[in-house]
């Protein structure tokens, strides 16, 4: 694959940042990484593990002559950050973000965009519970969906290039529509964390169910959710502020469907079980059919002695 951009500048060297700078790597996609971090101690670290080619001490140093600028900052940390590399970007180059929400981004980044510049947002789905600059790795996006949110009047050959950045990354792409990708990810991100956040709580609370007890037979379910409510608070947090209306939204509906199967326990409706749980399980078929998941047990871990 030939060098897409010849300065490609991240700013924000957490886990999608840093995956991102591995995966540009391996494709050879940029003549030279650029990163900066907004503290001296991740900065020092991708330095010292060499995680860019070149760590810089400011965002505007960062954007100095880059093509291709990624804003790879916590949601409530794009408007700002871009309003500051704004008066130090080059006409013709392209920013993007990889935020996990796309409406409330626009609305904070667009207005700092300079005339001459393009924008285009993207969302890879992929991710860990992990963060910081050790937590990268180049295989994460690795046929992985990326949804690519172009503003209205992009520039098509942007617009072009950009997604075949994200193949040479190893993701598939998708282009979607920004109040649209808020609300798919209400529904397979968002709320599932927020449930699973929520469910980690209860059993926190529960004092007659002791913590080694919760530990030790954890893997009857609870461990899953315990992964993924170990996710990055100030992430998280961003993101339920950002996208506050289509996770509402879900919630509700997640609620209403709460109550009926509560209803059904309660009434000993075991008709009505059966049916829900044959209808999920086969969601759960499409998402191993369609390559996103293994359908080895336990999610293909080694077993544990215990
Ligand atoms: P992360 O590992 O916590 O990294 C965030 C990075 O942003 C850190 O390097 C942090 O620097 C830097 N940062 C924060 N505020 C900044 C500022 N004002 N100026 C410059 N740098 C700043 O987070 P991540 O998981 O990579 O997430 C980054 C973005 O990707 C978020 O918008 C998130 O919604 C999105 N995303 C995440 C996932 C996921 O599963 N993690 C998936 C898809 C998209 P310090 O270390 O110095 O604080």
């Amino acid at each position: 694959m030939p060098v897409m951009y010849n300065r490609v500048a991240l700013i924000g060297l957490g886990l999608i940042a840093g995956s991102m700078s591995l995966a540009i790597r391996r494709g050879k996609l940029a003549g030279e990484i650029v990163g900066f971090a907004k503290s001296a101690e991740t900065r020092a670290v991708a330095q010292e593990i060499n995680l860019v080619d070149r760590v810089v001490a400011s965002a505007a140093e960062a954007v100095q002559d880059a093509d291709l600028i990624v804003l790879a900052v916590p949601v409530g940390a794009m408007g700002s950050v871009m309003a500051e590399i704004a008066p130090h970007l080059k006409p013709g180059a392209v920013v993007t973000d990889v935020g996990s929400v796309k409406r409330s981004v626009f609305d904070a980044v667009i207005p700092h965009i300079p005339t001459g510049v393009h924008f285009i947002g993207t969302h890879p789905m992929a991710g860990t519970e992990h963060s910081g600059p050790r937590s990268g790795f180049a295989t994460l996006f690795d046929n992985r969906w990326c949804l690519i949110v172009p503003p209205e009047g992009v520039d098509q050959s942007e617009l072009d290039r950009l997604c075949a950045f994200w193949r040479g990354i190893g993701s598939n792409i998708e282009i979607m529509e920004p109040d649209h990708h808020d609300l798919v990810c209400a529904v397979v991100s968002h709320t599932p964390h927020l449930i699973a956040y929520t469910m980690v709580g209860v059993a926190d609370d529960l004092r007659r169910v002791t913590d080694q007890e919760v530990i030790k037979f954890s893997a009857a379910g609870f461990r899953d959710f315990t992964r993924i409510a170990a996710s990055d608070p100030t992430m998280w947090r961003d993101v339920f502020l950002t996208n506050k209306d289509a996770t509402l939204e879900i919630l509700g509906r997640f609620t209403e469907e709460l109550f009926a199967l509560q209803r059904a326990i309660r009434q000993g409706d075991g008709q009505q079980l059966f049916d829900y749980f044959t209808r999920t399980r086969a969601i759960r078929r499409g998402i191993i059919e369609a390559g996103q998941d293994t359908s080895a047990p336990d999610f293909g871990r080694a077993p544990t002695k215990s």
